[in-house]
């Protein structure tokens, strides 16, 4: 349920209708908007009188929110919300470009890729050091080693991390993380998003191979039920019949979360379409779409990459991209200006 409430409501009687709230067992949370602040009741709000609440002298309207995803719901907090990860920002009009390995391989692989991929505009270093592979005999990733080697990377070059965390046991390993990832297989993964909820990193949830909009959401919901709202949306493609491309990109997704969520939204082109020659004409789509970032896979060299070669860009094709990028974002954002 939601309380809009008029404009400048009398403290007193606001205090009174928050505490009979919360008497009642429903957690409110309330966002400041410029024209009117809203009240997002979460809990069992069945036993509340409608008619009472919106009889009061200081409530607009009060509408009940059918969808099950209420703190990630857009009627929760019509605003848009902007993660602030170091310097740098995600959502609020910023086009942020997330740039790496698929897996940290060498200290000096990533230290390379993300010296190339900070000089060519890319504002956050991705990289994966536990890595969700098919197959049991493929290269799992460094674990504690890959993180150490982005952590040099970041010092050398300032820009913030993100990478996955597949199990609540790494969590303790992950301070000098700025992003948390959580991977398309574990996008369903509810005792990891309990446990990334209870911290405060931002936590960047992939959509699930085969997830709707609304359990995506809802895996949103797990994280932000916990106190963390700093979460991240990241459409990555979803399985379908078609074979060709690894996947297939959703970019629907991107206006479709714009108006059911207030949670900034990245596309990655990479996982989405498995093909490096790809990945430019989605990541124009993606931002033509509005998206608030993007991320991009990098290889210093990508045929002899441990993982994901196919799908990765040289740092020069990424530079050629990049350049694109910028002045397409500023007039689309022009455009919607
Ligand atoms: C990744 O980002 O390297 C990754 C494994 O992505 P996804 O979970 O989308 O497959
Ligand atoms: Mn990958």
């Amino acid at each position: 349920m939601i309380v809009i409430l008029k404009h400048n409501p009398d403290p007193g009687q606001l205090g009174g209708l928050l505490d009979w709230l919360r008497e009642k067992g429903v957690t409110v949370h309330t966002s400041v908007g410029e024209a009117n602040t809203i009240l997002g009741l979460v809990g069992d709000t069945s036993r509340l009188d409608i008619d009472l609440i919106a009889a009061l002298e200081i409530v607009e309207d009060v509408k009940r929110v059918q969808e099950p995803y209420k703190n990630a719901n857009r009627k929760f907090h019509p605003e848009d919300t902007v993660v602030r990860v170091g310097d740098t920002q995600i959502g609020g009009g910023s086009l942020t470009v997330m740039a790496g390995p698929c897996s940290v391989e060498s200290e000096e692989q990533v230290v390379t890729i993300a010296k190339a991929v900070k000089a060519s505009g890319a504002t956050m270093l991705r990289g994966g050091a536990f890595k969700p592979r098919t197959s049991p005999y493929a290269f799992q990733g460094l674990g504690e080693t890959g993180l150490a080697y982005l952590r040099a990377a970041k010092e050398e070059t300032g820009l913030p991390i993100v990478t996955e965390l597949m199990d609540l046991s790494q969590l303790p390993l992950f301070q000098d993380v700025d992003v948390i990832q959580i991977g398309a297989r574990n996008m369903q993964n509810f005792d990891l998003l309990k446990a990334v909820g209870h911290q405060e990193k931002p936590v960047m949830i992939k959509r699930g191979m085969s997830a709707t909009y609304e359990e995506w959401l809802m895996s949103a919901e797990y994280v932000m039920a916990g106190g963390n709202e700093n979460v991240i949306l990241c459409e990555r493609g979803i399985r379908t019949f078609e074979s060709y491309t690894r996947n297939t990109t959703d970019l629907a997704a991107v206006p479709v979360l714009r108006r059911l969520t207030h949670l900034p939204i990245i596309v990655d082109p990479s996982h989405a379409t498995g093909k490096s020659w790809l990945v430019e004409p989605l990541a124009m789509g993606a931002v033509a779409m509005g998206a608030d970032g993007l991320l991009i896979e990098v290889h210093n060299n990508p045929s002899h990459a441990l993982c994901d070669g196919p799908q990765s860009l040289r740092p020069e094709d990424f530079d050629h991209l990049a350049k694109k990028l910028l002045p397409l974002h500023s007039f689309v954002a022009g455009m919607e200006g």
